[in-house]
């Protein structure tokens, strides 16, 4: 028998990156898995409205939910406070911060009617150490990090285990996005890396499952996960 044979799991942005190998991971572990996103045109975690069709439709198709996986995120800009934009730091507050608030509060009753089950947020290193001209995603994992302690708190005395996942450095379209498309730029942070590169998505992934597959009375609370060559938020060694 797999791991997770018989689990229902939504999996936010799952059209790339981390959230397209937590889906595969979680489904080679025998979960059933509904995902997501605003390309798949079925999920949109700022809008309420597409959040709330989102979460009855996996319900209803699932049968239920044990565990959602809240991975949709993004950051845009990387420039200095006062250079930042008033629409980039809305977008990414609405999509990381508000947006896995939404998801969160839609998921949890069917969980807990369900008997119980299991959240697993996306934080990042950037919800422990700050780093220069990236302030509103450092604010939105902050953010993050905050949410998921006082999601503990309220669920205390419930079976829903809760886990953070805060990774470093993990090669995806993430800094494509954040760049708004300038390849060059991107290519450029995952580049010259040193002592093996970058983590991949799966790495990521590898933690989840971790966390998911405890025994039940096993709550793993945070993961902090970085590539061997950085040792910070904002301290990755490369070679020259
Ligand atoms: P990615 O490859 O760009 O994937 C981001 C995913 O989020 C995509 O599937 C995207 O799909 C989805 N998404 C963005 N906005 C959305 C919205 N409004 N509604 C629904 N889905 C939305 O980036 P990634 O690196 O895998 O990032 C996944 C998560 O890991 C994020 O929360 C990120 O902050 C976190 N993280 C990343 C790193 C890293 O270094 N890459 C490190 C630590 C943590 P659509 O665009 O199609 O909607």
């Amino acid at each position: 028998m797999a791991a997770l044979d018989g689990k229902r799991a939504i999996v936010t942005g799952a059209s790339s990156g981390i959230g397209a190998a937590t889906a595969r991971a979680l489904e080679e572990a025998g979960a059933r898995v509904y995902t997501g996103s605003r390309s798949a045109g079925n999920l949109d975690v700022t809008d309420p409205e597409s959040s709330a069709r989102f979460v009855e439709a996996a319900v209803a198709e699932l049968g239920g939910l044990d565990i959602l996986v809240n991975n949709a995120g993004l950051s845009r800009g990387r420039d200095p406070v006062w250079e930042s934009l008033e629409e980039d730091e809305r977008e990414v507050i609405e999509t990381n911060v508000l947006g896995l608030m939404r998801m969160t509060r839609l998921c949890v009753p069917h969980l807990v009617e369900d008997g119980g089950g299991h959240i697993v947020n996306l934080g990042s290193v950037a919800g422990i150490w700050s780093y220069p001209s990236g302030s509103s995603y450092v604010a939105s994992k902050f953010a993050v990090h905050g949410y998921t302690r006082a999601l503990r708190d309220d669920l205390q005395g419930k079976p829903v285990r809760v886990t953070n996942v805060a990774g470093g450095l993990v090669e995806t379209n993430f800094s494509k996005v954040r760049f708004k498309g300038d390849e060059e730029k991107a290519k450029a942070v995952y580049s010259n890396v040193a002592l093996g590169g970058p983590l991949v998505a799966e790495d990521i992934a590898d933690c989840i499952l971790f966390a998911l597959t405890r025994r039940p009375n096993v709550n793993i609370d945070e993961i902090v996960v970085m590539a061997l060559a950085q040792v910070s938020g904002g301290n990755i060694l490369r070679e020259s």
